[in-house]
């Protein structure tokens, strides 16, 4: 606190990122990122722009990379919009499109993200709880709202909803911005974006941090109707004209390029999830049904945090979150099947102890 700052400084509660310790051996499954990294046609491409042509600005639009987006998911490139990491694309939708006279509204638990933005942005915003199985129920959100928005799949839970209900709660909201935050549909959940052509207030958010392995490019999108995407245009050059710079952009049109490597890489992250779940199961934890690449599970013995600080001694991270309802619950990311190993030969030996 200063006297220095602005008013809103005062009063903002910062998101918390999971941490990125220099731990040897450490086995990291706490931020959800990608075990296998980026395909190394993005790698190359990243190499290749870094040349003479750092010296000039970047382009604004990134056209190609937004020609590509829209090839690549069957829509025009004026529906789509490029930012730095979709957490960027996110602030600027809420700042665009979720403030109005009546409550934003999302699931109690989800995105810690989202009532950051609220705080920021002065917007109003009611949580709607998850149903007792940790679900969203559709019917919860038949109340008075000037906006939506979810994860799908949902983000600690893992949980997704099917397209045919996210169509289910357009239908229901025709006259509201709805956004689904896609960051983890690549590993199991089905998008969206199809519902795009019908649903002119429907926003849909992905990145390139998870399952393309490049959250240290920061690489995110929204697809959506031409004037949703004029709204973020509106506030992005508002605020920087340049987000991406030329190697994101030649990065992300690598990547998208990169058709096997990126389906191998979820195809590999869906099996080791598999395997990662039955072997938390037979160590006695419930596991939410995840789409995603990280599983959500307790312990009926066994504290959340108790058990997130005995696996940090076996330089084991995973991410807990000290917040009601969820205290008890690990989020544990996908790793590789070595990490998922010790993963499991950590929690036996705790759960020995115990
Ligand atoms: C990781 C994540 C994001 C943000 O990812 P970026 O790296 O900023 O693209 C957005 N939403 C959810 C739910 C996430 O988990």
């Amino acid at each position: 606190m200063s006297r220095f700052w602005s008013p809103l400084v005062q009063d903002l509660k910062p998101y918390v990122p999971g941490e990125q310790p220099r731990i040897e051996g450490l086995v990291k499954l706490n931020t959800n990122e990608s075990p296998f990294g980026p395909s190394p046609r993005a790698m190359a491409a990243i190499s290749a722009a870094a040349d003479d042509n750092l010296r000039l600005y970047p382009d604004p639009q990134a056209v190609a990379l937004r020609e590509t987006l829209a090839a690549y998911h069957g829509v025009s490139p004026a529906q789509v919009f490029v930012g730095n990491g979709s957490d960027e694309v996110l602030a600027h939708a809420f700042a665009a499109l979720l403030r109005h006279e009546a409550p934003l509204l999302f699931p109690d638990i989800s995105y810690s993200f989202y009532p950051v933005y609220c705080r920021l942005f002065g917007i109003e915003h009611v949580t709607v709880p998850l149903n007792a199985g940790m679900a969203i129920d559709l019917a919860d959100y038949r109340q008075p709202a000037g906006a939506i928005i979810l994860p799908n799949p949902n983000a600690p839970t893992g949980v997704a909803l099917s397209r045919a209900r996210i169509a289910a709660l357009l239908g229901e909201h025709p006259d509201i911005p709805v956004v689904i935050d896609e960051a983890y549909v690549d590993f199991g959940a089905e998008t969206a974006v199809p519902l795009v052509a019908e649903h002119p207030n429907l926003l849909v958010v992905q990145t390139m941090s998870k399952s393309r392995g490049l959250a240290g490019l920061r690489v995110g999108y929204a697809i959506g109707d031409v004037a949703l995407i004029e709204a973020l245009v509106r506030v992005k050059d508002s605020f920087n004209s340049y987000p991406l710079g030329r190697p994101a952009q030649a990065g992300a049109i690598a990547s998208i390029e990169d058709e096997a490597f990126f389906q191998a890489g979820r195809a590999a992250v869906i099996a080791t999830r598999r395997r990662m779940t039955e072997g938390l199961v037979e160590l006695g934890f419930e596991v939410l049904p995840s789409a995603a690449n990280f599983v959500f599970a307790r312990h009926a013995r066994h504290e959340g945090a108790a058990m997130t600080a005995a696996l940090r001694e076996r330089a084991v991270l995973v991410r807990h979150f000290a917040a009601p309802r969820i205290a008890d619950y690990l989020r544990i990311s996908v790793g590789t099947g070595a990490q998922v190993d010790r993963l499991l030969a950590a929690l036996a030996e705790i759960i020995g102890e115990g």
